[in-house]
């Protein structure tokens, strides 16, 4: 019995791999011809981090060129806090790593491949469903060689939030909608820079900047569709805000030549109400889109890789169809940490992020530490870090080849 994935992201791949490691042919196809993409999410949390230590890959990870970040801090007019402390968590994983979202994924595509039952196709675009008597038995896809059909007992979707096989398969998601798109760009970091990672808010203003150690990476918040209007008033109006809030970098902003360099990114929340068909799965975005807010979609969308695995490894590997019901596990055990999450991300959208760009937000009186607050701080701090209902690699490996 074997199993296709659509879609080479966080939940794609890290599923191919646990799967290719129980011993279950499985084929993974994505529509780029690599990985490389900037301005991905970059941000592999406690949660991650565990996961990839339990598959025996955390050495490999962590040999990658990469920045710990402890905690997450919040600058306003006012002055400077700190929102969580992750310190606290049990080691050695109490930090998050800022790695390049294509080194992530490369490292656990390059792990699968040693497990003969994986493959993987790039520049592979899965179009749809091969569907009989009601039972979706593979994809179709196309690459640069024409159309083809890869035929499995389980078809997944991990296709992202433009999910194409999630609405071959009829399925549209619930949309809880987002006031915000986000700007992304670089500035190049000097020596003499500060050496933190945090979220900048003014009235009227939110940035996140982020220490790459040669470089800052930005981001901007726009209010939803909001990027036309502010390319009519020229680069000046997206230098002039960078320049007031983070004043280091007003020495450089002429850096940002035009818009060309910047990458907007449309915010979406939202998830599915039902996750499956006989024979086929949604994960990840193509389950329920986050918004950046924490930084842990791609935690998430590696939590439903592993709980996917741990609930159809055994029956894919043992060659019995699998019930619909089984399938129905899967979104059951991982549709209340989504709940969650979500529920979270559109608080923080709704009394933070609307009120500040409509400069309707007076900065928050915060302590100076919240992280310190005995329950608040461990509350956040797990929530931040491990997430809504931590899953762990709950199966064997089956020895690779070699
Ligand atoms: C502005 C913004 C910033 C974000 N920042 C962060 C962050 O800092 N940290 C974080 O954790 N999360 C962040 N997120 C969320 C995060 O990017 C996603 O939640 C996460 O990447 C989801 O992983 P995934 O594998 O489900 O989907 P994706 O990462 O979207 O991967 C889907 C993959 O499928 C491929 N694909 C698409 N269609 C097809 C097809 N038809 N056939 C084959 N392949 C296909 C795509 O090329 C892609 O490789 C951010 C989101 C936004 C919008």
């Amino acid at each position: 019995m074997s199993c296709v994935i659509a879609g080479g992201g966080p939940a794609g791949a890290v599923l191919a791999l646990l799967l290719a490691r129980s011993g279950v042919e499985v084929t993974l196809l994505e529509k780029h011809a690599d990985f490389l993409r900037d301005f991905r999410g970059d941000t592999i949390h406690p949660s991650t981090l565990r996961v990839l230590d339990e598959l025996g890959l955390a050495d490999d990870f962590l040999k990658i060129p990469h920045r710990k970040v402890y905690g997450l801090d919040m600058v306003t007019d006012e002055g400077h806090a700190r929102m969580a402390s992750l310190r606290e968590l049990p080691g050695p994983y109490n930090y998050i790593a800022f790695v390049p979202q294509w080194d992530f994924l490369n490292l656990v595509t390059t792990a699968a491949a040693r497990y003969p039952s994986f493959t993987l196709i790039m520049n592979a675009k899965a179009h749809g469903l091969i569907e009989e008597d009601g039972v979706v038995r593979g994809v179709r896809y196309t690459d640069p060689s024409g159309e083809h059909e890869v035929r499995a007992s389980l078809t997944v979707a991990a296709d992202g939030r433009g999910s194409d096989l999630r609405r071959a398969a009829g399925f549209t998601p619930r949309e809880f909608g987002a006031p915000m798109d986000v700007l992304w760009f670089r500035l190049p970091r000097e020596e003499t820079d500060p050496d933190e990672t945090f979220l900048r808010l003014s009235s009227g203003h939110l940035m996140v900047s982020i220490d790459r150690d040669t470089y800052w990476q930005l981001a901007y918040v726009i209010p939803k569709g909001g990027f036309d209007r502010l390319r009519e008033q020229g680069i000046d109006a997206l230098r002039q805000p960078v320049a007031t809030l983070l004043p280091h970098l007003r020495d450089r902003v002429s850096a940002i030549s035009s818009y060309d360099e910047v990458s907007m990114l449309t915010v979406a929340l939202n998830r599915l109400e039902r996750w499956h068909r006989p024979g086929f799965l949604c994960i990840g975005d193509a389950a329920h889109a986050m918004s950046p807010i924490f930084g842990v979609g791609i935690n998430l969308a590696v939590q439903d890789a592993v709980a996917t695995a741990n609930l159809l490894a055994g029956s894919l590997r043992s060659g019995a169809p699998i019930p619909d019901a089984t399938l129905h596990r899967v979104q059951e055990r991982r549709m209340w940490p989504t709940k969650v999450t979500q529920f979270a991300q559109r608080t923080v959208q709704d009394r933070v992020i609307s009120p500040a760009l409509a400069r309707r937000l007076t900065p928050p009186r915060v302590p100076a530490n919240l992280s310190r607050l005995p329950v608040v701080g461990a509350i956040v701090r797990r929530f931040i870090g491990l997430g809504v209902r931590p899953e762990h690699v709950a199966i064997q490996e089956v020895q690779p080849a070699g």
